[in-house]
């Protein structure tokens, strides 16, 4: 069955424009129209599916499936800015999700959610991983486990967990908070000297390119040692404290050992430093991964490590090259951040979960849980990705 040209996305990115970004207007027309239409379609399917009772008659029917929930920090504080909101979930939503998805199917980790799909005893599996290892997922997720009878695979950074050094992202998020956007770039251009081009660009567009683009620029378009180096000094300058910072954002190792040692909770590998992969040489992104590997197994014991998590996970943030580094550091698989439903036959190494936001519907992963987007994706359409 052919797929339906008019709802797929386009197979690469235009040329020259970064990643998830900045190509000519008419493609981003074309783009949002496109994903508009997708969306209410998914909308209006998934309510149909749900509602009618189809997916309750097929929540253990089907064969094998493995749905993987995604997010980083759990964080119901009013007005808290401690993380940018598309890295947080309210306890409250949380739990909602956690006690519907529970009425349709068994919560594992990523680990035996993989194991059961290779002895083909996964029909029904729903499990929940959290990225990077944020302090409040032993405050906050832990007790929610606990009461919702779920279980958690948390992917940890491990340099936090061994330095207490934060990755720049969070310094540049500590920055946007308390500069703005537009001030922030600005002193990191200054910082960055001769490699200020690509920060230049994006301020001189104003305020609201600076919002969007400047991270993304930041993440892909400059080498790592210049950029660590450059938004390091501007944090300081401006009063930032790095070790009070990862206090209050990360586990400590305690955390961790006391997550492990609930029993809902699986550890798994996310690099030492969580940079880009792609955006190192070979030897560099193999580093990474073994070096995340060998300190979390230091700290913490070998029963960390069944499962990995590239740093922010989209399919040009990783490479076949560095499934195999994953695989050969002796993980049994691998996650990304590409929503959809996982089969036995799929690959254990680019397994796909629904990143979970303060607004997504329960009724879409209730839909892919029990094997509704997959009807559609065998006649060729593709709703979610
Ligand atoms: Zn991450």
């Amino acid at each position: 069955m052919r797929a339906m040209p008019w709802l797929q996305w386009p197979a690469t990115r235009p040329v020259g424009s970064s990643p998830m970004g900045t190509g000519t207007t008419s493609w981003c027309t074309d783009m949002n129209l496109r994903h508009r239409l997708k969306r209410t379609l998914r909308d209006l399917y998934s309510l149909a599916f749900v509602y009618s009772g189809v997916a309750r008659l097929m929540a253990r029917r089907g064969g094998a499936r493995l749905l993987i929930l995604a997010g980083h920090g759990v964080d119901g504080a009013v007005g808290s800015k401690r993380m940018p909101a598309d890295l947080k979930i309210t306890p409250e939503r949380l739990e909602e999700i956690l006690r519907a998805l529970g009425r349709y199917a068994e919560w594992v980790t990523v680990g035996e959610g993989v194991a059961r799909l290779d002895s083909g005893q996964g029909c029904g599996l729903v499990a929940l991983s959290m990225d990077d290892g944020y302090l409040d997922n032993r405050t906050q997720l832990l007790p929610l486990l606990e009461a919702c009878d779920a279980r958690c695979t948390v992917y940890l950074e491990a340099r936090p967990l061994e330095t207490r050094r934060v990755s720049w992202l969070h310094q540049w998020f500590w920055l946007e908070r308390r500069l703005g956007a537009s001030e922030a770039g600005r002193r990191c251009a200054l910082e960055l000297k001769g490699n200020s081009a690509v920060l230049n660009e994006v301020l001189a567009a104003g305020a609201d390119a600076a919002a969007r683009g400047l991270k993304r620029r930041l993440k892909y378009d400059l080498d790592a040692e210049p950029r660590d180096r450059a938004v390091q000094a501007v944090f300081e300058q401006a009063g930032g404290d790095e070790a009070a910072l990862c206090e209050e954002l990360y586990l400590g190792v305690e955390d961790a050992r006391e997550l492990r040692d609930s029993g809902r909770v699986e550890l798994g590998g996310h690099t030492w430093s969580h940079e880009v992969l792609t955006t190192l040489e070979s030897e560099a992104a193999r580093e990474e991964i073994e070096r995340g590997r060998s300190t979390l197994e230091e700290l913490l014991g070998v029963e960390c490590g069944e499962s990995f998590a590239y740093p922010f996970g989209r399919r040009w943030d990783h490479s076949a090259e560095h499934a195999q580094a994953v695989e050969e550091a002796g993980y049994q698989s691998a996650v990304t951040t590409h929503a959809g439903l996982n089969r036995p036959a799929g690959d254990a190494f680019q397994l796909r979960r629904w990143m979970l936001t303060e607004t997504l519907p329960v009724h879409l992963l209730v839909t892919e849980l029990c094997g509704g987007f997959g009807l559609l994706r065998r006649l060729g359409l593709d709703l979610v990705e």
